[in-house]
């Protein structure tokens, strides 16, 4: 299953103010269409995001762009826009595709979800929300006439499909639809309604611009904190791997993999951080295949595992406790050496030592223990 996002982000509409077109707006500090992106790119359920944009603004979206993360020139209307995109996905093998208004900026993950797990029984799926207000008829500032509103929904996006069913019945419309519901069902698509998110507002006049950073300001930052202590022992050897360097030593660390402890500790914190378990239990010692495996191996799944779940590390402090080999001269190339596979600075990345006095089994030099913090923020 490939799932697919495209985000609508041709139009030139300014009814929300100011010179630059709604979507490249800023709003609390950075384009409103950075804020849709990041809340796809932040949900391991999406493949691939395209942007359909506007020519003019080919250059402009460059910094958004990555590996999976492509932008196309849309059209003059809506659909013609939709449809470059969808065809800029044709042979792909996507089989699901969320069509997005970029305008939209507050998308939660929760109800993408909503929509992807109607997806499951469903060819098309889309979020609404019921009309509670009452809804009149107007004419020269004065009331003319009320409509029930009993059985409408005020429609949102995104709105998601079988990607073979919503191409065809794009190629298959004449144009000018208000969005691709009403593609889907000119092509004869049922369409399911997903509970919709009143914060999923589309930016459109300047007061939205407003209430969308009141909403952002009070979202609360979701920042966490993980630990993991490890101990390997001492046998026969003449190295050691400690946070991912070698180090010649009169003695090796016993384990299943090649034994780093420090590395050992900082994936298991990172885990905990998740609440995802441990290492064992990604890489169960009874698994052969991680015998003699290097630990960069279990630390880069964490760090796999923290994107997908939309957190991002904003530090690390690792803490070896040994009596030798001495850690000072090679703390800096450890540093390095996780922040490459952490994918963050290094200035983020702490590695430090103590001895215990010479108490206890590390005291002992029976085997070097390790303990680690991380902390983590939704990204
Ligand atoms: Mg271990």
């Amino acid at each position: 299953m490939t799932t697919a996002a495209i985000l609508v982000a041709a139009g030139r509409g300014t009814r929300a103010g100011g010179v630059l077109p709604k979507q490249w707006r800023i709003l609390a500090g950075r384009p409103v269409l950075a804020h849709t992106l990041a809340a796809f790119a932040a949900l391991a359920a999406i493949d691939r995001i395209v942007l359909a944009l506007h020519p003019d603004d080919m250059a402009r979206a460059a910094p958004l762009l990555g590996d999976r993360i492509t932008a196309v020139p849309g059209g003059a209307t809506r659909d013609a826009s939709v449809k470059a995109a969808l065809e800029s996905l044709v042979g792909q093998g996507v089989t699901r595709v969320l069509i997005h208004d970029g305008a939209r900026p507050l998308v939660s993950a929760a109800l993408i979800h909503r929509l992807l797990v109607a997806l499951d029984t469903a060819a098309a799926a889309a979020p609404a929300l019921p009309v509670t207000d009452a809804l009149w008829r107007g004419a020269g500032g004065r009331v003319v006439g009320t409509v029930p509103r009993d059985g409408l929904y005020r429609a949102q996006t995104p709105q998601a499909f079988a990607f073979d069913a919503i191409l065809a019945a794009h190629r298959a419309h004449p144009g000018g639809a208000a969005d691709d519901v009403e593609v889907a069902r000119a092509a004869g698509l049922d369409v399911t309604i997903v509970e919709g998110d009143d914060d999923n507002l589309k930016l459109t006049y300047p007061g939205d611009f407003d209430r969308a950073e009141r909403i952002l300001q009070g979202r609360q930052m979701d920042i966490r904190t993980g630990n993991g202590f490890d101990v390997h022992a001492f046998g026969p050897g003449d190295h050691v791997w400690l946070c991912g360097v070698r180090i010649a030593h009169p003695k090796g660390l016993v384990g299943h993999s090649d034994a780093d402890v420090g590395m050992h500790a900082l994936t298991d914190a990172i885990y905990g951080a998740l609440a995802a378990g441990d290492i064992g239990r990604h890489f169960p010692p009874s698994d052969p295949q991680w015998k003699g495996a290097a630990s960069e191996i279990f630390l880069a799944h964490a760090t796999a595992l923290m994107r997908a779940r939309g957190f991002r590390l904003t530090n690390c402090d690792v803490t070896l406790m040994c009596e030798r080999p001495k850690i000072g001269p090679h703390a800096t190339e450890m540093q390095r050496e996780l922040a490459r596979i952490l994918g963050v600075e290094e200035d983020r990345v702490s590695v430090k030592a103590t001895t215990t006095e010479r108490l206890g089994f590390t005291g002992r030099e029976e085997g070097i223990a390790a303990l680690a913090t991380a902390t983590l923020v939704g990204a």
